[in-house]
């Protein structure tokens, strides 16, 4: 049996300093992925003519829900969210395990428990063979991971576990360009990787064009994220030399070390 395929887009509505909302549309309705403002999703939806369907949420910080209340007086969607992350907007709570059929696209979603950077953070992946997306919020970035707010380094580590079992051509829409400032932190830790030495050059190359480095794949972020290669001996080795951390420590107090050093990178 072949399922007909309804073509659907993913937009990049880059918002404040460094947010990506993204857009999923099939030229007809779309759905919004932590709209942190309205103003660019509603002139999104006008210039493309589509019509808003859904909002889904990944965390409770005012980036990915700030312009909630205004989308919603514009459409009254279902608002899908993590269930225990403390967001008043959400109407379909949603927690690891749940299917997502979201509204007026041809479009499933599963939803994954991620916690760490906030203790009830969602993911949600299209596990859809021919082209499977994963849209992480701040728990994976480009080459790095969103900052422990609230979580442990285990629930993060555990969490990440989880992106990085993904099939590798799942695309990465995470929530903010933080890529090169990442790579740089990712060259000190790892110097001889050749395949991070090629994606600083990519990258680089694509942001002095006015480009997004996002979406990444699972992939490439296993080849060149330190947060995602903790058990890579040269890694331990580089936080031992750089005096956080003691010889001999298991891949966990290496990701600690590991997520406490970039913070004073
Ligand atoms: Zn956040």
């Amino acid at each position: 049996m072949t399922p007909l395929r309804t073509d659907l887009t993913v937009l990049t509505v880059p918002a404040f300093k460094d947010n990506y909302l993204w857009l999923i549309h099939d030229g007809i309705n779309a759905a919004v992925v932590d709209p942190g403002d309205a103003a660019p999703i509603l002139q999104a939806l006008q210039a493309h003519g589509l019509t808003l369907t859904a909002i889904l949420l990944t965390h409770h910080h005012a980036d990915h829900i700030g312009g909630v209340p205004r989308l919603l007086e514009h459409a009254g969607v279902p608002v899908f969210g993590p269930r225990s992350d403390g967001i008043d907007a959400v109407t379909v709570p949603l927690g690891e395990g749940d299917r997502v059929a979201v509204p007026g696209l041809d479009l499933e979603l599963a939803v994954l428990d991620v916690p760490g950077h906030t203790l009830g953070h969602i993911a949600y992946v299209r596990d859809a063979p021919d082209e499977p997306w994963l849209f992480c919020g701040d728990t994976l970035f480009g080459a790095g991971c969103g900052r422990l707010f609230e979580g442990t380094p285990a629930q993060m580590a555990d969490s990440l576990g989880k992106l990085a079992a993904l099939p590798d051509a799942t695309l990465v829409y995470c929530a903010h360009e933080y890529t090169l400032s990442n790579l740089r932190f990712a060259e000190a830790v790892e110097p001889g990787n050749k395949a991070l030495q090629m994606r600083i050059e990519n990258d680089n190359r694509a942001r002095g064009a006015g480009l997004a480095t996002v979406p990444s794949n699972i992939a490439i972020e296993k080849a060149t994220n330190p947060f995602l290669r903790t058990t890579e001996p040269g890694i331990a080795e580089s936080l031992v030399a750089a005096g956080k951390l003691a010889p001999g420590a298991d891949a966990l107090t290496t990701f600690a070390a590991l997520r406490e050093w970039k913070n004073v990178f």
